[in-house]
């Protein structure tokens, strides 16, 4: 959604996305996802191969969870005002991110089973 408003909102004569600032928001927010997914797709294996994925997995939820909520916050900066306005769904995207690092057992939890797995507690 903000890579679409980027590429039509047009600020002192050109689209916004054309600035490397910018630019360089949407490139972080396609690194995010594409390392999330990645994550993701390692614990799934994983679970297919009847391995163990409890630390994968628990690794793969911090990550897109907690990148989750920056992207949503990027991609309202991207927006300026409009993301922020009740008129475009982004506000809704950045509020229901942040669920995601308290539900399906809290990050600080899973930080714990990762610690475990790799021997601190
Ligand atoms: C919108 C929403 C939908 C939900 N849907 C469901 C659902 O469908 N099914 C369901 O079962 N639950 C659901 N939940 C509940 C959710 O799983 C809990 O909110 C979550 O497990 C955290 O529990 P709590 O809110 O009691 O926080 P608390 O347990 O009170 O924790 C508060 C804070 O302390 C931290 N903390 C607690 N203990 C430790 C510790 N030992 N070490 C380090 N940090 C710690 C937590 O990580 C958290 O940051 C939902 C919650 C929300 C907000």
């Amino acid at each position: 959604m903000s890579l679409a408003d980027a590429r039509d909102r047009i600020q002192f004569g050109k689209p916004i996305a054309s600035y490397q600032a910018v630019a360089h928001k949407l490139v972080d927010m396609q690194i995010m996802t594409d390392a999330a997914r990645g994550l993701l797709y390692r614990s799934t294996s994983l679970l297919d191969h009847d391995e163990d994925c409890s630390s994968a997995s628990a690794i793969a939820k911090i990550f897109a969870t907690e990148n989750n909520v920056r992207c949503a916050d990027i991609g309202i900066q991207v927006m300026g005002g409009a993301g922020y306005s009740m008129d475009h769904l982004m506000q809704m995207f950045w509020r229901d991110s942040r669920v995601g690092p308290i539900g399906g057992g809290t990050n600080e939890i899973l930080r714990n089973v990762v610690s475990k797995r790799i021997g601190l507690s």
